[in-house]
């Protein structure tokens, strides 16, 4: 089938959208209210960052569901929203995305641990991805991003449970740190290992994002580059949170972050986006530095 995503990476790096959380704490939001729950209690608010993030040049805008999975809603007793919360998302983002551009469904870590680190079985955390996909998939996302997963087994299991849920494009995206021997999920897991692993499983596109600044994400995207044929998409954060008299701010300036987007692109990147503390400023200075 005719696929406008994949038609479109051919002709140009496709820029994903930055941070949600950022912008809700920008906007006065707890950050220890679920930002799920915004998408039925505040509609507008999340409608308006993703339409700030589509005008700042993002061609992909990523759905508030990323906490949307019914093992952790149900750690905020949301599980039985399963359906209304992830619907409500790809329906705000949709409203928001201009014609030509995409909404992409997101997908996050349980909040859990497989066996035998974890109580959950492989069966069930397959189930738990299966579920949110398929409302993901029927609310009409273009493709589906499982992201910052730290754990190489429960981001197997997210594709496997996406793959089982449907037929639609899908990137997997872990992350990774820094060490001196290179780099690592928290798990201990190297790039060479979870690409092979999640290609094996199904996911079209490989991705990295979070924990890292654009800067040493340069080097890990050269990796990447090398260790598959696929589209890959990186999503730096903005440097480290610093908190100061109450505030918390990243280091990075959207002028640094947009000059490192241009080494990412050299490196090989398909796909450039903003993971923690990335702004609608940081979209627009990639989308200019890139142009
Ligand atoms: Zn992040």
């Amino acid at each position: 089938m005719r696929n406008l995503f994949l038609e479109k990476l051919k002709e140009k790096v496709i820029l994903f959208d930055g941070a949600m959380g950022t912008m809700l704490m920008k906007a006065g939001q707890d950050p220890l209210k679920t930002p799920i729950r915004l998408n039925l209690d505040e509609p507008d608010l999340v409608t308006d960052i993703h339409k700030l993030y589509y005008t700042a040049g993002a061609d992909a805008v990523i759905t508030n569901t990323f906490g949307g999975s019914p093992l952790k809603l149900a750690a905020d007793g949301l599980e039985e929203q399963l359906v209304e919360l992830n619907r409500e998302a790809v329906r705000l983002t949709r409203r928001s995305c201009p014609d030509g551009k995409f909404v992409a469904g997101d997908i996050g870590p349980s909040g859990k641990m497989l066996k035998p680190l974890g109580d959950v079985a492989p069966e069930e955390m397959q189930e738990n991805f299966f579920a949110q996909a398929g409302v993901l998939i029927e609310a009409g996302v273009d493709l589906i991003i499982i992201e910052t997963m730290y754990a190489l087994d429960e981001a197997l299991a997210a594709v496997q449970g996406v793959r089982k849920a449907g037929d639609v494009l899908l990137l997997a995206s872990m992350t990774y740190s820094k060490t001196k021997n290179g780099f690592f999920t928290v798990m201990g897991e190297n790039i060479p290992r979870c690409v092979s692993v999640l290609e094996e499983a199904g996911a079209d596109m490989m991705g990295a994002n979070c924990t890292l600044n654009s800067t040493d994400i340069i080097d890990l995207t050269e990796e990447l580059r090398a260790a598959t044929d696929k589209p890959i998409l990186i999503q730096p954060n903005a440097g480290k949170p610093v908190t100061s008299k109450g505030l918390t701010y990243y280091e990075q300036t959207p002028a640094e972050f947009a000059i490192d987007a241009v080494k990412i692109k050299k490196a090989g990147a398909d796909m450039i986006g903003g993971c923690c503390g990335t702004t609608p400023e940081f979209i627009k200075a990639v989308a200019e530095a890139l142009r």
